[in-house]
Parts: C-alpha cells; structure tokens; sequence
C-alpha cells in the first residue's frame, strides 16, 4: 500500500473549510492565521506562500507579515507580543530558520502557547510529554495521521524514530508513546541502526540522508513513513530507498506526495484548534 499524503490531506482540509463555516456562524467569527517571514531564504517563501494559500482555501483569514533579512530582534518580539494581544489573530507561527543574530528560543517563547499553532513552545511540549492536551507539531501530527491510515490500534508495536529533532524525532516519539507504542529513538550516534529498524513494525525516517532507510533494513510487513525531503540531481527523494522498501513494507509514504501535504494540513488543523480555545476562555 502506498499512503495517499497529498489525498489524505485533501480530505482533511475539505473537513476543515465545513468545521470553519460552522464556527463562523456559531461565533461570528474567524479563524486568524499570521505568518512571520524574516529574510529571503527561497524554500521558506514556498511554504509560507503554500500556508496562505492553503488557509485561504478553508476560509482561515490569512496575514503574512515580511521581514527583511537585518530586522532588530526587538521589532520581532514587539510584532509578536501585539498579535499575542490581537484577538483576530488564533495562530502564530514564525517561519523558521530565522537569521542567526535573532535568538530562536526566544521567538518561541514569546509566542502565547495558545496561539503556538508549530506546537513548540515549552508549555506545549511539555503538556506533549505529559500527555495532557497540546498544540502538536504539524509535521508528526501528520505522520501520526497517516499510520491511522494503515492500522487503526497502534498499542503494543515496536516503533523505530530516526532523528531526534524537536521538530520531529522527539515529538513523534511522543505520539506512539501515547499510543502506546514501545519506541526506540535513534540518531547519528546510534549503533547499528540496521538491527535496530530490522525490530521494527513501524519506522518513522527524519534524517535528510537521501534513500539511508534500505530494503534489508525493514522486516516484511513493517510501515514505512518518510519524512525526509532532500534535493539531489535525480529530483526530490526521501530519507527511504523508496524503490527497495516498498517491496517488503506493508505500506509506504511516497515522495513527494506523503508526509509533505500533510504538514500544511495539520497546521490548519490546529489553528482551527487555537480558535476554539481561545473561544472558550
Ligand atoms: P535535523 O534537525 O537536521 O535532525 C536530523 C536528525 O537525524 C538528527 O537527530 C540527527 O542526529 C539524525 N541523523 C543524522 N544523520 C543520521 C544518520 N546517518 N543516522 C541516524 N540518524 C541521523 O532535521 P529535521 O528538521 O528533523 O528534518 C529531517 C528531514 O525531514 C529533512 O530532510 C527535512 O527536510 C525533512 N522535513 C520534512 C518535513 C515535511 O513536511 N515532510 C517537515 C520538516 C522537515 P543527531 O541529533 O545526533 O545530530
């Protein structure tokens, strides 16, 4: 089986445009997504020019706000504190990477947890952690989506997470914990990573190695979910061997098409949630 992302994500966003217009009515009002884009990285335009697009689509009210490259810390962190305090605004998300001389950590937390619709904030990633409500990184959140695709009950499993990011490996971990998954995180200092993914009935692949994951790495029947987007000179691929895994995968995430479209998904999903809650405080 190949898990349909860019349809499973269609199907999501169609939910959310029915879920928006019902809050529209019930509220007499709408979602607010604002996105702050610092500099001109080129890959960081696409996906926020995506993220408008897509939020416009479900009839979230949209804003980006630009940056350029040598913006004062100052004027970010005062930009963010306005729209903590704007009660048209439901989602905050800053586009990252963000220009070395702007403190990251910072940025997040200035952020109101509320309105974290990225899921990072330390509240949230710890609410995550404790297994109390949270906004979810969209990404895992996604991915944690698309296994429900192929298998409904997850309990018990032995899930393999490459990558230890806190956009990705650890918050994955998280969900299959929840899900009462056994997890074995792995990273660049793992031994044998080979071994370790040949225990596995589900392998989550976060790296950006083009095509790590092979075919004698994956047991037969195992679910395969490659988040990895890497550019090489034969096109995008993933963290996967797409050719040799599918072969004894039970089911596979393409790329692109897999994990990808349903990143933006989620990210609407959750600024659908942020409104709500701020709706009910
Ligand atoms: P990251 O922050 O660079 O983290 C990569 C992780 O992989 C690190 O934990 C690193 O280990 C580990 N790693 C590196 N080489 C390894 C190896 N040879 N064996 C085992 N582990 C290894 O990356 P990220 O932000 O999580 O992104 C990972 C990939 O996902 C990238 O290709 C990125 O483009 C893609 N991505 C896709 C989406 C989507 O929507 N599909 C969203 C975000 C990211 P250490 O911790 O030891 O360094």
């Amino acid at each position: 089986m190949i898990i349909n992302g860019k349809k499973t994500a269609e199907n999501l966003r169609s939910e959310l445009k029915k879920q928006v217009a019902q809050l529209k009515s019930k509220y007499n009002a709408t979602p607010g997504l604002t996105v702050i884009l610092v500099g001109d990285d080129a890959p960081s335009k696409i996906y926020v020019r995506n993220k408008e697009k897509s939020a416009i689509e479900v009839g979230i009210n949209s804003e980006v706000i630009k940056y350029p490259e040598d913006i004062e810390e100052k004027v970010l962190l005062d930009k963010i504190k306005e729209l903590n305090n704007n009660n048209k605004v439901s989602g905050i998300l800053v586009q990252l990477p963000l220009p070395k001389h702007i403190d990251k950590r910072k940025v997040i937390e200035t952020i109101d947890h509320v309105k974290d619709v990225d899921g990072f904030h330390p509240i949230n990633v710890g609410n995550l952690s404790s297994g109390y409500d949270s906004s979810i990184p969209c990404t895992p959140f996604g991915c944690s989506l698309l296994i429900k695709q192929v298998e409904k009950n997850l309990s018990g499993k032995h899930a393999v997470v490459i990558g230890r990011s806190n956009l990705n490996g650890k918050p994955m971990t998280q969900l299959l914990l929840k899900e009462n998954c056994t997890v074995t995180i792995t990273h660049s200092k793992t031994q044998d990573l080979k071994t370790e993914c040949n225990k596995a009935d589900i392998i989550i692949a976060a790296v950006g190695r083009p095509k790590l994951v092979k075919g004698d790495w994956v047991k037969k029947g195992a679910i395969v979910i490659d988040v990895g987007i890497n550019k090489t000179d034969s096109g995008l691929v993933g963290d996967v061997d797409f050719n040799e895994v599918s072969k004894v995968a039970k089911a596979i995430t393409p790329v692109p098409g897999g994990v990808g479209p349903m990143t933006i998904a989620c990210l609407l999903n959750n600024t659908v949630e942020c409104f709500e809650k701020l709706q009910s405080n």
